[in-house]
C-alpha cells in the first residue's frame, strides 16, 4: 500500500511567520465555525450580501479607495491601473447600463471577451444589478458558446469585435438574447460595430457614476460556470452570493494573502479559478491583483513577475511543466526576488513539480484541489504546513472530505475510492442550471459526489488518483467527450466518434478521437484533417481532438453506449478489464 510519492516531506516551521491563520487547529478543522469569517464580511446595509460589495465597494467606500486593485497588463505591452475607487465607479456604471437595458434580478448576463479590464467591471457591474454573471472562455468556438447562452438563456453578451465576428452565425439561434454589447478597446479593431449591437463605450459615457447594489441576500445566485460531464451538454454550475465567505477565507488561509501583495491568478475567467481566485479572493482581501492578458511563454511570465513584483502567484500543473520545458535558465535571467508563496490547481501537481519550483524559482509550489462545483478551495497545502510532494494537502476548515467506495461506504485509510464532500459548505454550488436531476444524482448517502478518485494517508493528506467518470482534463480544462463527439458526427463523413483522453507528458491529457466513417468515405490522411479543422472551428483548438483514428466501428455496449474505458484502454495497451456488456459484432 502506498500512499505517498518518493519525494520527501517539505518541511515547514511550527508556524510560519506569514501564516495568515497560525491559531487554526488544523487537526480538528471540521469543527471550524464560519460564522467567524461570516462575520468578517461587511455585509449590505439591511442584511443583504453581494459579492461586488464585498470585493470592491466595501475597499472604494473605506481607507483603500485610492489602492490599486488591478494592474491591468495588455497584450500589447499596455498598462492601466485601476483603484478600488475606480472600479467603483466603473462598475456602478455598467450596472447602470445593465438597468437601462431592463436587466432585473436574477438575468443572466454573459461576457465573451479576452482578459480585458471591461470584463472584469462587467462581471461586478452584473452582480451590482443582481444578475448572475456567465463568463465564457474567449477561446471557445460558436459551439460551446451557443451551448451555454441558449440553456443559460442569457439576455445579453458583452464582447467584443474579433469574437462576435466569430458566432455571428449562432446569434438567431439565442432566443432569449436581447443585446449585445461590444467593447472595442482602445479601437483595436478596424470594422464598425454592427448597428444593432451596443458600443461599451457609448453606453458607459451615458451612465450615471453611481448605483445602489441591489440588496441580494446570501442566497441569491451570482455566477454560474459550465463543466461537462461524461453524457449530455455541459452543466451551469450556479453559485450564491454566500460563495463569497469562501472564497474570500481560502484567500487567507490557502493562497496565504496579505495586505500587501501583488497577486497573480493566471486563470481566465471562462473557468471558475479565474473568477473566484483570478475575482473575488483577491478583492475581498483588498489585495492588489495583477492582470495579465498575454498568453503563456516562459520568458513573458517571469517578466510578469519581475516587472510587477508579484508576490503571490496562482498558477497551473500544465504552466508549470511549461516552464520546467523552458529550461532552469530561463528564470535565472529574472529578478524573481519578490516572490513569496506559490500555488497550483486544476490538475494533478506532480512531485518533481514541486520540488522543481524550490530549485528553480525559490519556491515550492503549494498544490490545492477544487472545482467548479465547489466554488472555492477544499484541500490545500498551505503556508504553515509541511508539503507531501504530488498529494493534494489537507481539507480547509470546516471541510470535511472523505473517500469512499462503491456503495458510498467509506474506505481503510491508505486506499483509492470517491473522493466525497459533506454537502453545505458555503461556495458550495446550488443548483445545475435547469437541471435538478443531475444535481441530485451528485449526492448520496450525504455525501456529495466529486467525481474524483483519490486516497487520504495516515496524516489526513488527500492524493489524486484520477477521475471515476470519462470527463478528460487538458491543461486544467474539463472536455467532455460527448460535446467532442456532437461536434464529430455532424462533419458528413463520420458515422460515429468515440472520444478519449490521451495521456500527455504536459498538458496531462490531450482529446484524441476514434472516427468511423460512413460508407463511400476514404480513410485518408487529407479527410483526417479536414475533420480536424471542422472541429477546431466548431469547438476551439483548445477542445478540438488534437489526434484522430479510423476505425472501422466503435466498441459498444448492448445498449449502444460506446465504451470510452475500452477505447482507452486498447490505446495504451492495457487490460480490457470487464467486457461483458460488450455487443456483439
Ligand atoms: P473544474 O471543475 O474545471 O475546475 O475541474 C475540476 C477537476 O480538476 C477536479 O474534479 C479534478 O479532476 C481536477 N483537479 C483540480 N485540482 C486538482 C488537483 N490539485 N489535483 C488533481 N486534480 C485536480
Amino acid at each position: 500500500m502506498t500512499t505517498g510519492s518518493s519525494f520527501e516531506t517539505i518541511h515547514k516551521p511550527a508556524v510560519s511567520e506569514f501564516d495568515v491563520a497560525p491559531n487554526l487547529d488544523r487537526n480538528n478543522v471540521q469543527e471550524y465555525d464560519w460564522q467567524q469569517m461570516f462575520d468578517e464580511l461587511d455585509w449590505l446595509p439591511g442584511g443583504g450580501l453581494n459579492k461586488a460589495h464585498e470585493a470592491i465597494d466595501r475597499h472604494a467606500n473605506g481607507p483603500k479607495r485610492d489602492k490599486i486593485a488591478m494592474i491591468w497588463e495588455g497584450k500589447n505591452g499596455e498598462r492601466e491601473d485601476y483603484t478600488f475607487g475606480d472600479m467603483k465607479r466603473e462598475t456602478d456604471k455598467f450596472a447602470n447600463v445593465l438597468k437601462s437595458l431592463g436587466i432585473q434580478t436574477g438575468d443572466r448576463v454573459f461576457t465573451f471577451m479576452d482578459r480585458l479590464p471591461e470584463q472584469y467591471i462587467a462581471v461586478f457591474g452584473i452582480l451590482k444589478a443582481g444578475a448572475i454573471a456567465g463568463p465564457l472562455f474567449s477561446a471557445f468556438g460558436p459551439d460551446p458558446v451557443r451551448d451555454r447562452m441558449e440553456d443559460s438563456g442569457a439576455k445579453v453578451l458583452v464582447t467584443q469585435p474579433d469574437l462576435r465576428r466569430k458566432i455571428t452565425h449562432i446569434i438567431p439561434e439565442l432566443f432569449d438574447l436581447q443585446h449585445i454589447i461590444i467593447v472595442n478597446k482602445d479601437g483595436r479593431d478596424p470594422m464598425p460595430i454592427d448597428s444593432q449591437d451596443l458600443d461599451y463605450y457609448e453606453e458607459m459615457g451615458k451612465a450615471p457614476a453611481n448605483f445602489t447594489t441591489v440588496a441580494t441576500s446570501q442566497y441569491d445566485y451570482s455566477i454560474m460556470h459550465y463543466t461537462s460531464g461524461t453524457t449530455g451538454k455541459p452543466k451551469g454550475a450556479v453559485h450564491r452570493h454566500q460563495a463569497v465567505v469562501q472564497q474570500y477565507a481560502t484567500g487567507k488561509w490557502a493562497l496565504d494573502l496579505h495586505e500587501d501583495d501583488i497577486y497573480w491568478c493566471t486563470a481566465d475567467p471562462g473557468w471558475v479559478t479565474g473568477t473566484s481566485y483570478g475575482m473575488l479572493a483577491p478583492w475581498t482581501n483588498g489585495v492588489t491583483q495583477l492582470i495579465f492578458e498575454g498568453g503563456f511563454r516562459a520568458s513573458w511570465w517571469y517578466e510578469q513577475i519581475q516587472k510587477h513584483k508579484v508576490t503571490v502567484w496562482y498558477t497551473a500543473p500544465t504552466a508549470i511543466r511549461m516552464l520546467m520545458k523552458a529550461g532552469d535558465e530561463v528564470p535565472k535571467r529574472y529578478d524573481l526576488s519578490s516572490l513569496r508563496f506559490t500555488a497550483s490547481v486544476g490538475e494533478p501537481l506532480n512531485p518533481e513539480a514541486v520540488v522543481w519550483g524550490k530549485e528553480a524559482i525559490g519556491h515550492a509550489f503549494h498544490d490545492n484541489w477544487w472545482q467548479t462545483e465547489t466554488g472555492a478551495i477544499m484541500c490545500a497545502n498551505y503556508a504553515s504546513t509541511d508539503i507531501k510532494p504530488g498529494s493534494m494537502g489537507r481539507p480547509i476548515p470546516g471541510i470535511q472530505l472523505g473517500v469512499v467506495d462503491e456503495n458510498f461506504d467509506p474506505v481503510p485509510v491508505g486506499e483509492d475510492g470517491n473522493l466525497v464532500a459533506r454537502p453545505g459548505w458555503p461556495s458550495m454550488f446550488h443548483t445545475y442550471w435547469q437541471n435538478t436531476e443531475m444535481y441530485n444524482s451528485r449526492f448520496k448517502k450525504g455525501w456529495y459526489i466529486t467525481g474524483d478518485t483519490a486516497r487520504m494517508d495516515e496524516d489526513g493528506y488527500f492524493w489524486f488518483v484520477g477521475r471515476a467518470d470519462d470527463v478528460i482534463n487538458t491543461a486544467g480544462h474539463l472536455v467532455g467527450p460527448f460535446e467532442v463527439e456532437s461536434a464529430l458526427i455532424e462533419h458528413e463523413a463520420v458515422a460515429e466518434a468515440g472520444v478519449i483522453g490521451k495521456p500527455d507528458p504536459i498538458a496531462m491529457e490531450v482529446v484524441k478521437a476514434f472516427v468511423s466513417l460512413k460508407d463511400g468515405y476514404e480513410e485518408t490522411p487529407q479527410l483526417r484533417r479536414e475533420i480536424m479543422q471542422f472541429a477546431r472551428t466548431k469547438l476551439s483548438a483548445a477542445v478540438a481532438p488534437r489526434e484522430i483514428d479510423f476505425i472501422p466501428g466503435l466498441p459498444k455496449t448492448r445498449s449502444g453506449k460506446i465504451m470510452r474505458r475500452l477505447l482507452k484502454a486498447r490505446e495504451l495497451g492495457l487490460p480490457e478489464g470487464d467486457t461483458s456488456t460488450l455487443e456483439d459484432d
